[in-house]
């Protein structure tokens, strides 16, 4: 059995860019097939009592609620998941990348590029000394041909491609997701199937479409 989940998205409660209703969110998540989502606020990583309350209010006890944030360096965004919710303040935005990822693998967390090659908010060249767990090919923030873009620049530096919505809307919720192999039932397990590359990137509407 695999499990689909959407690792990057934001809600209204931390990020002002997004217009999600964080109460909405699981239906609408349920709704499109998935079984799990890992919330990535700017800056702001959701603490295990905001998880709790969230699912205990979504009548959906079984399902996959986790946190994770997204830190936007002095080039490019970085998806940073499996830290200690002290050290995410200490990510001054705007810093080096391969610091940052540096930084969070020595507390014990992966990092993967966001819309790596969105045009004026993508990496430059840094991108291929930092020591990345994964590449975002497919984003709604990502254009056709940037999605082709990262998809070769991910094969390029051996990087694992990975897909997620960075849903601001609630309709883009699980429009791109990861199929995992792994079970996973917390932070630690999707850190571990992060760096075992246990996943692909997946469409749960085609998906959906294929098992109806
Ligand atoms: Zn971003
Ligand atoms: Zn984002």
């Amino acid at each position: 059995m695999s499990l689909l989940l959407d690792t990057h998205l934001h809600t209204r409660r931390h990020s002002s860019c997004s217009n999600i209703n964080e109460f909405a969110l699981i239906r609408q998540a349920v709704r499109t097939g998935l079984d799990g989502l890992v919330i990535t606020e700017h800056h702001y990583q959701w603490s295990d009592d905001e998880i709790e309350a969230l699912l205990d209010a979504s009548g959906e006890p079984g399902f996959i609620l986790l946190a994770g944030f997204e830190y936007t360096s002095a080039c490019g965004d970085i998806l940073i998941y499996g830290l200690a919710p002290q050290h995410v303040p200490r990510f001054e935005p705007g810093g080096d990348p391969e610091r940052a990822v540096d930084r969070a693998h020595a507390l014990g967390g992966v990092c993967i590029a966001a819309h790596p090659t969105r045009a004026g908010l993508g990496f430059d060249e840094r991108i291929a000394h930092m020591r990345l767990d994964g590449i975002e090919i497919r984003s709604t923030n990502l254009a056709s041909h940037e999605q082709r873009l990262a998809r070769n620049l991910a094969e390029q530096l051996g990087i694992r491609p990975t897909a997620s919505s960075d849903a601001h809307r609630i309709y883009d919720v699980g429009v791109h997701a990861m199929e995992f192999d792994a079970v996973i039932q917390s932070m630690a397990d999707f850190c571990d199937a992060i760096r075992a590359g246990s996943f692909r990137p997946a469409n749960p509407i085609i998906q959906r479409k294929a098992g109806a």
